[in-house]
């Protein structure tokens, strides 16, 4: 295990669309280094590309900052459904430091992923758990909170990015 040195935009890795996971191995290894590196950041998600790695892959652990950890794993996910409700909140992001973007998620989500073991699973997560997980499957698409806003608005939280 080991911490991973975060990737900051505008790293191209974080622009680009991430391919599927295949090797199993190498994919719980990485995400083992994922966890170690989420938890030294002190964040609560983390999606491959952030890490330099191309691949469908993140963690997330909701709770750790409340309680016991609870890590999870989450490889080639496809959001299945998504709720109507629609609710505007900050997000931050690991490789965005200091910047918090106001963004329009689904507040409820059913997400299909591999797990460790190769399984297939299916879950219907809500509240942080869900707009966490359309953020992280946001950066396997090469998506970052900053494409989200309008022309207008990115100039502005890039020109405070960047200062
Ligand atoms: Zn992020």
């Amino acid at each position: 295990m080991a911490v991973l040195a975060v990737r900051l935009w505008p790293d191209p890795v974080l622009s680009r669309m991430a391919g599927p996971v295949t090797d199993l191995a190498a994919a719980r290894e990485l995400a083992a280094d994922m966890l170690d590196t989420m938890y030294h950041a002190q964040g609560r998600g983390l999606a491959a590309p952030q890490v330099g790695v191309s691949l469908r892959l993140f963690v997330m652990d909701a709770t750790w900052k409340e309680g016991a950890p609870t890590p999870q794993v989450f490889m080639n996910p496809v959001i299945v459904s998504r709720s109507g409700d629609v609710a505007t909140g900050p997000e931050g992001c690991l490789s965005i430091p200091g910047i918090t973007i106001s963004i329009a998620r689904a507040t409820a989500i059913r997400l299909r992923w591999t797990d460790l073991d190769g399984v297939m699973q299916d879950a219907d997560l809500t509240g942080f758990q869900a707009i966490c997980a359309q953020h992280e499957i946001d950066h396997l698409d090469g998506i970052v909170t900053l494409d989200r806003l309008s022309p207008e608005a990115r100039a502005l939280a890039e020109a405070e990015y960047l200062a």
